[in-house]
C-alpha cells in the first residue's frame, strides 16, 4: 500500500512536473530539477531518521534481493578469510544466505528454523567471531511475521540489517548498524529499487569483481546517479517521505503502528480459534500471521474477507494461514476492519 494522498499527487503532476511542461519520467536524471529530488529525498530521510553525519544514503537498482549479493560483494573482503555471519530467521534471511554463498565463507550464526521460525534466536555476543567481515540480520521477517526488538551486540564487526519490510515504521538507532538496506516497495515507494544506508568507513572495500552499479562506493561518489536510475521510484519515495513527515515523523507513525498491530493481536490472544504463528515477544508490527483450525475454514475466511474489501490476506505458501501486512500506509481503520471481521467470523464459524 502507498498513501493515497501520494498517489493522487503523482497523478496530478504526472504530465507536467513543477511547471516544466514534461513528466518527471521524461526529464533527464542530470537535470537540476531531478537532482533536487534526489537530494531532497536523501536529506528528508536523514531528517526523519536522525541519521548520523558519517552515514551515506544511496539509491540502487534491483530491489531488496539484489542487496543479498551486493552486501557480500561490498563487505566480505574486509576479512582475509572472507567469512560472514548470518542469522536465519525466515524466508528472506535464508535467501540472503543462499545469495551470499558464492562470495565467501558464509556461516549461520543462529537459526530458528527448527521451531518453524516462530522466534528470533538469542545471540551470545561471545559467539561472534571478531574476524568476520559482518553479521547479517533481517530486522523484520515479512513471511513469518517476527521482528528483532533489540539488535545483537556485535563488537567491532559491522551489523547489516535488511529492513525492507519495516523501514521507517519504528524509531531505530541507525548507529547500531554498519549497513541497512530496504527494497522500496513495502514502506517507501514502488518496486525495483532499494535504499541503502552505509557508514562511510565501510565504503571502498568491495571485491574487485563487483559490478560498478552494485559498488556502494561508486554509487556514493555518483550521488546515486551513476547511470539512469529509476527516477520515478526516487520521486515517489520523496513524496512518501513528505507524507510521513506530515504524519508527525517516525515516532508518530510508530505509535499508530503499535495500535494497529495490537488491534489484530488482541483478537488472536482472546481467541482459541485463531493461533498466532510467532511467539508474542517476537511479533512483527508490520506482518501479523495466524492460523485457522483447518484449511476449509481458512478458505471460507479468505473468501469472505475478499468480499468485505480485505485483500491480500493469504499467507505465504511455506507458512499457510493468514498474513495481514499493515505497513505504514495502512490506516488504523484497516486494522480495525480486519479485527471486526475476525471476531464475526469466529462467532459464526467457531
Ligand atoms: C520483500 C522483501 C525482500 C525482497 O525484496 P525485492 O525488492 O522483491 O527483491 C527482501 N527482504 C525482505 C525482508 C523483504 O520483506
Amino acid at each position: 500500500m502507498l498513501p493515497e494522498p501520494v498517489m493522487v499527487r503523482v497523478k496530478e503532476e504526472f504530465l507536467n512536473y513543477g511547471g516544466l511542461g514534461a513528466s518527471v519520467i521524461e526529464i533527464s536524471h542530470r537535470a537540476k530539477d531531478f537532482v533536487a529530488i534526489v537530494d531532497g529525498t536523501t536529506s528528508l530521510f536523514r531528517e526523519l531518521t536522525g541519521l548520523p553525519a558519517d552515514y551515506s544514503v544511496l539509491f540502487v537498482a534491483g530491489g531488496g534481493r539484489m542487496q543479498f549479493s551486493a552486501v557480500p560483494l561490498n563487505l566480505i573482503g574486509r576479512s582475509p578469510s572472507r567469512k560472514a555471519l548470518y542469522v536465519e530467521t525466515g524466508v528472506f534471511a535464508a535467501n540472503a544466505i543462499k545469495d551470499a554463498a558464492p562470495y565467501g565463507d558464509i556461516k549461520v550464526l543462529a537459526s530458528s528454523r527448527d521451531t518453524g521460525f516462530d522466534r528470533i534466536p538469542t545471540i551470545d555476543p561471545a559467539a561472534i567471531d571478531q574476524d568476520a567481515s559482518y553479521v547479517h540480520i533481517t530486522t523484520n521477517n515479512t513471511v513469518y511475521g517476527s521482528r528483532w526488538n533489540t539488535f545483537p551486540e556485535t563488537g567491532a564487526v559491522p551489523l547489516v540489517g535488511d529492513q525492507t519490510s519495516e523501514i521507517l515504521s519504528r524509531v531505530i538507532d541507525f548507529s547500531r548498524f554498519g549497513v541497512v538496506y530496504a527494497g522500496l516497495q513495502k514502506n517507501l515507494g514502488p518496486s525495483g529499487s532499494a535504499l541503502v544506508v552505509i557508514r562511510k568507513d565501510l565504503l571502498g572495500q568491495a571485491l574487485p569483481v563487483t559490478p560498478l552499479l552494485l559498488n556502494y562506493a561508486s554509487v556514493d561518489k555518483g550521488n546515486s546517479l551513476v547511470n539512469t536510475p529509476s527516477t520515478f521510484n526516487i520521486y515517489v519515495t520523496w513524496l512518501v517521505l513528505q507524507w510521513l513527515k506530515e504524519q508527525g515523523g517516525v515516532a508518530a507513525i510508530e505509535a499508530v503502528n503499535e495500535k494497529k498491530a495490537k488491534t489484530v493481536y488482541d483478537v488472536i490472544d482472546a481467541s482459541s480459534f485463531y493461533k498466532g504463528v510467532v511467539q508474542p515477544e517476537h511479533r512483527s508490527r508490520m506482518n501479523v500471521t495466524f492460523h485457522l483450525p483447518n484449511e476449509e475454514l481458512l478458505g471460507l475466511f479468505l473468501k469472505g474477507a475478499g468480499k468485505a474489501g480485505l485483500s491480500s490476506l493469504k499467507g505465504y505458501r511455506d507458512v499457510g494461514g493468514v498474513r495481514a501486512s499493515i505497513y505504514n500506509a495502512m490506516p488504523l481503520e484497516g486494522a480495525q476492519a480486519l479485527a471486526a471481521y475476525m471476531k464475526e467470523f469466529e462467532r459464526t464459524n467457531g
